[in-house]
């Protein structure tokens, strides 16, 4: 059988570096299979020609969700310390993170499966 090749940047059918699968495609592709039933199976990779772009879109999601996660850390435990412990409150800061950790999914960047020095060399 042959593989249908994706690109994730200009979503034409080219072979590329293929993206390492993760929780958040997979949580993706169940939704398109059991719900939307859109689900077309293709391998998803990034192109050569679409490479600096992936780069740099990948460090501005890395950085954005490292962030968001840190912030809504920090609001969980300054609501800890506030609420003097309250369940309640510490209860609050996690959903806030977790929204805050959703909404940086939004500008969602996979991992490619490529070791890391094939990464410097490729910049
Ligand atoms: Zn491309």
């Amino acid at each position: 059988m042959n593989k249908d090749y994706r690109c994730i940047l200009c979503g034409q059918q080219k072979d590329g570096i293929p993206v390492k699968m993760d929780h958040v495609i997979n949580g993706i592709r169940w939704f398109k299979r059991n719900v939307t039933k859109n689900e077309k199976g293709y391998v998803l990779v990034v192109c050569r020609d679409d490479y600096k772009k992936y780069y740099k879109a990948r460090a501005s999601f890395v950085r954005k969700q490292v962030g968001y996660v840190t912030l809504g850390i920090v609001f969980t435990i300054v609501l800890a310390i506030t609420s003097r412990g309250n369940l309640t409150g510490i209860f609050i800061g996690v959903i806030i993170t977790l929204f805050l950790y959703f909404l940086s999914l939004l500008s969602y960047m996979p991992a490619l499966e490529m070791p890391a020095e094939d990464v410097g060399a490729a910049k």
